[in-house]
């Protein structure tokens, strides 16, 4: 290594001034002592959440520096967006091989270029040596009686999701040498995969009016799958209603609203509403730039989702998503 661990710390994660870092008021001490001192708001909740990003199991080795410095704080900032809160700290943990300051540099462009847009700042974090290893614990704020839970859907409630699903999937094969498609649209899928934008605006608007939310980290199937297990009812899904992107469905995959479902790391919202705040939280997320789209309705079926078709009939499918204990079947 040439440059030493104090040097990485200060040449590449303690440049408040440099590199346009955020300097929040309520950071009494950042980084540079034994822990940070902050100061919370008073009548809000504290946030934490904390995601461990690894090399060549939640990025491909290949990906370009920049983007596994903006994604590594994109899925943190993700689950915040799923609680409604407004982001504030954060820390970062991580292990390198070696200190290639190349790398170094562009990892943390792409982690302060998300930082800055999201008002999140570094606090303070750990650097070691070993097999490439990236842990963001992030911190932000709701006040008391507005977070958003998994636990809160009613039967009767409709079933959203932002954006759409199945982008990143299919940005991993693409990425993975598995599909093969025109450079414009590979390039947007990639773009999903690589810089996914949490729904951070989108989780604060739904405060008071979303019954239950969660992010789709692992796949829409097995993310509502949490929500229906946690909330005690079930789901009734029209499959033909599932919002695809347009790159997507230029990709005319068999079973290409199954793969949507099943497939993870899209890191968009799926939140349940009553059927009274529907169109004040539709039109809230409009209004933000957010498109959400009605897929189904919470059911008293517990723990069971339904896969309807245009019809109405149960398609019976069964859908996966990642899972790390198991074996993950994909092709
Ligand atoms: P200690 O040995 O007391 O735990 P360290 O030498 O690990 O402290 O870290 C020194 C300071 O640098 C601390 O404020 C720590 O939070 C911060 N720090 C270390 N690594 C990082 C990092 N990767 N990102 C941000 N801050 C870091
Ligand atoms: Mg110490």
């Amino acid at each position: 290594m040439s440059a030493t661990e104090f040097d990485i710390i200060r040449r590449y994660f303690a440049c408040q001034d440099t590199d346009g870092q955020v300097g929040r008021d309520d950071v009494v001490l950042g980084i540079g002592d034994d822990a940070a001192l902050l100061t919370p708001p008073s009548g809000k909740l504290l946030v934490v959440t904390s995601d461990t990003l690894v090399s060549d199991v939640h990025f491909p080795g290949e990906t370009s520096p920049e983007s596994i410095g903006y994604k590594s704080l994109a899925v943190s900032l993700s689950d915040l967006a799923a609680m409604g809160a407004e982001p504030a700290w954060f820390t970062l943990s991580i292990t390198l091989p070696e200190a290639d300051e190349d790398w170094l540099e562009q990892f943390a462009r792409g982690l302060f270029t998300l930082a800055r847009e999201h008002s999140i700042q570094l606090v303070g974090g750990d650097t070691t040596r070993g097999p490439l290893s990236i842990t963001i614990q992030a911190m932000g704020f709701v006040p008391e009686g507005l977070a958003l839970t998994r636990s809160g859907a009613q039967v009767g409630d409709a079933v959203y999701v932002t954006g759409t699903v199945g982008d990143a999937g299919a940005g991993l094969r693409i990425r993975q040498g598995k599909l093969t498609i025109s450079e414009s649209e590979s390039a947007v899928l990639l773009d999903r995969l690589e810089r996914p934008s949490p729904r951070v605006d989108a989780g604060v608007a739904l405060r008071g009016l979303a019954s239950a939310a969660i992010d789709i980290s692992d796949g829409l199937s097995v993310d509502l799958g949490h929500i229906l297990t946690d909330s005690q009812v079930g789901a009734d899904i029209q499959v033909n209603s599932i919002p695809l992107s347009e790159a997507f469905q230029k990709l005319l995959l068999p079973d290409a609203i199954q793969r949507a479902v099943s497939s993870g790391d899209d890191y968009e919202l799926c939140f349940t509403v009553s059927v009274e705040k529907a169109d004040e939280a539709r039109e809230k997320l409009d209004a933000l730039g957010c498109h959400c789209t009605k897929i189904g309705t919470i059911t008293p079926a517990t723990g069971t989702l339904r896969w309807l078709d245009h019809a109405g009939n149960d398609l019976h499918w069964s859908t996966t998503g990642y899972e790390h204990f198991s074996a993950n079947v994909s092709d």
